[in-house]
């Protein structure tokens, strides 16, 4: 059920089981007025009887002769105590509340009670209405308070005659008084409130007892004034029931214009519309209960057939994915395959390109080489020349002595020739013997070499205690030997240069670093200044004098070097001694641990 629906289901629920509680109220008072209306019926007859039953009773004893003389002899006191006694075993055989004759003036003569503290005798009743009633002649009936007993009761009086044959003026009256105490009694029994009024509506007997001498309306003033004469009440002050009262069911009764009146309990009638209630209240809640559960089961079932289109459209949904994955994944693949034929394109063009530079970079090298070499070899052919013109112009003048120190000056320019174009040769050689190569063995091996020069020189080399180390390298162990070498070379001519004083030592290190083996030579000498940092592996490049250096040296040690996909890097030593460090790295064979 949709939310805001559920205030206003519960709301007419409530309505409905308001409703339920009204109506059965109403149907139960109505019932209950009905019972009432019939109960009445029963009652009335009964009380009927009860005053009727004496309303003789005074008449006859009207004949009495003991009644007739007492009137006649009121001062006699044997008269009077002969009529207490004769009322008073009546009263004992009828079962009346009392009975009491009464004088012309109402003052009693005799009653039944006479020795009774609460007696009749000497009270004088004239203001009472049925004394009246009885003194013209009529039966008098009144229901009052009595004013000696303090008891209720229905008064019947008669007249009684002088000569009670013939009639003739009234000489007194005689009165019977009945108590209704034993209705109001039997009324208790009742749930319901049972009620009987005088004609003004002043309520007089009843089963709830502060009901009692209250009237159904407030009374009127010609009312209160009767009341108040006739002492009915014993001038209580009759105060009105609580208005407006509640339906009730009445009945005439008597001769006196009384009502006898029932109202419906309250509490019947309030269980009467609770049950109601609650039996619709059940209702509604069982009608709740199987409207919920139906609600329940359609839901269940729509939620059923939901999930299952749900599932249904979910598989159709994967499916679609999975094709469109499939296509995608197609694409992509199509796509990876046609980048991959680019890649190996471009792999290829990058290929070509590379040897293309290399190329071109070998030819620029070579460019600088044959300028380079032009340069060198130029020097020392002019001098061939020019030695060869003049011996032969000293052998044409017959000077053989001359031309053969010229021959002596040609073979050292040759030599010097041949030894430029074999340093040259290591730039030519292609074909390398690529080995495992010992490192410490082939430091050791250059060390040897160049030694004597050392120890010409004044110049300590220092290469550590290299056996036992087993560093070992792919590469060619003659050219290593070479590029170590020429690196001592340069290293001791850096020291030879400089003063006595001043330290002379060059230090050969190996070591592992990473994946490469390392050797350091350093030196004692100047360091390489800034602007010859910048060429120092350029080839032709040179601070030496002519004759000593061609500049090819560092340039052939670096491009063997790279050969062997090693690295060979200078930097200047900090510190007073320090002059400069060379760095050989080779990669570390790949089995080496
Ligand atoms: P060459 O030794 O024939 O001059 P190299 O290529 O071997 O040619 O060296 C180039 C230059 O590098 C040298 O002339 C020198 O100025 C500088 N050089 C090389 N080694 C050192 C060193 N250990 N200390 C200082 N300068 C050096």
């Amino acid at each position: 059920m949709r939310k805001p629906l559920l205030p206003l289901v519960f709301l007419a629920a409530l309505l409905l089981v308001a409703g339920a509680y009204a109506l059965g109220a109403l149907r139960a008072r109505a019932d209950l007025l009905e019972q009432g209306r019939r109960q009445l019926e029963l009652m009335a007859p009964d009380l009927q009887s009860a005053m009727d039953k004496y309303e003789t009773l005074p008449f006859v004893l009207g004949f009495q002769p003991d009644l007739a003389e007492a009137i006649a002899h009121p001062a006699d006191a044997a008269v009077i105590a002969r009529l207490n006694r004769t009322l008073q075993t009546i009263q004992r055989q009828s079962q009346v509340g009392a009975i009491y004759l009464m004088d012309r003036s109402g003052l009693t003569l005799g009653s039944s009670n006479w020795d009774q503290p609460t007696s009749f005798v000497g009270k004088n009743f004239s203001y009472r209405p049925y004394f009246s009633e009885a003194q013209r002649g009529r039966p008098g009936l009144f229901y009052g308070i009595g004013t000696a007993t303090a008891e209720a009761g229905y008064f019947i009086a008669q007249p009684v005659y002088r000569d009670s044959t013939d009639g003739g003026p009234v000489a007194g009256v005689v009165a019977v008084k009945i108590s209704l105490a034993e209705f109001e009694q039997t009324w208790r029994s009742s749930e319901h409130t049972i009620a009987l009024a005088d004609r003004h509506g002043v309520v007089f007997l009843s089963n709830q007892p502060d009901w009692r001498y209250r009237s159904l309306r407030p009374l009127d003033a010609t009312a209160q004034q009767e009341l108040a004469q006739t002492q009915q009440y014993t001038g209580r002050q009759v105060a009105s029931l609580p208005q407006p009262l509640p339906e009730y069911a009445v009945r005439p009764v008597g001769k006196l214009g009384w009502q006898l009146m029932l109202f419906p309990s309250q509490v019947r009638v309030q269980r009467a519309a609770l049950l109601w209630a609650a039996g619709t209240a059940l209702l509604l809640a069982c009608g709740g209960a199987l409207w919920w559960a139906l609600h329940q089961r359609r839901r269940r079932l729509e939620e059923q057939r939901e999930s299952r289109a749900a599932l249904r459209q979910a598989a159709l949904e994967l499916e679609q994915r999975i094709a469109e994955r499939t296509a995608q994944l197609q694409t992509t693949n199509s796509d990876l395959e046609s980048k991959y034929v680019k890649l190996q394109q471009t792999e290829h063009m990058l290929r070509t390109t590379q040897n293309q530079l290399v190329q071109a970079g070998k030819l620029a090298m070579l460019g600088q080489m044959a300028a380079g070499i032009t340069h060198e070899l130029n020097q020392p052919l002019a001098a061939i020349r020019a030695f060869a013109d003049n011996a032969r112009v000293f052998l044409e003048r017959g000077r053989p002595e001359q031309a053969d120190a010229n021959l002596g000056h040609i073979s050292d320019a040759s030599a010097r020739m041949g030894a430029i174009i074999s340093q040259l040769k290591g730039f030519a050689r292609k074909d390398e013997a690529i080995t495992q190569v010992n490192l410490a063995r082939s430091v050791q091996a250059s060390a040897l070499l160049v030694d004597n020069d050392f120890k010409r020189q004044g110049v300590t080399l220092e290469t550590g205690d290299l056996t036992g180390s087993e560093i070992t390298v792919a590469g060619d162990a003659v050219r290593i030997e070479q590029v170590l070498i020429n690196l001592l070379r340069n290293a001791l001519d850096a020291v030879a240069g400089m003063e006595e004083t001043h330290p002379r030592t060059v230090t050969v290190t190996l070591e592992k670093a990473e994946r490469w083996a390392e050797v350091r030579i350093s030196d004692t000498g100047p360091g390489i200044p800034e602007q010859v940092a910048a060429h120092l592996f350029e080839p032709f490049y040179t601070t030496k004098p002519s004759g000593q250096g061609l500049g090819l040296g560092l340039a052939i040690s670096s491009s063997i070097v790279q050969a062997m996909n090693g690295q060979l890097t200078a930097h200047n030593l900090p510190g007073p001694a320090g002059g400069a460090q060379f760095v050989l790295r080779l990669p570390l064979q790949a089995t080496e641990p």
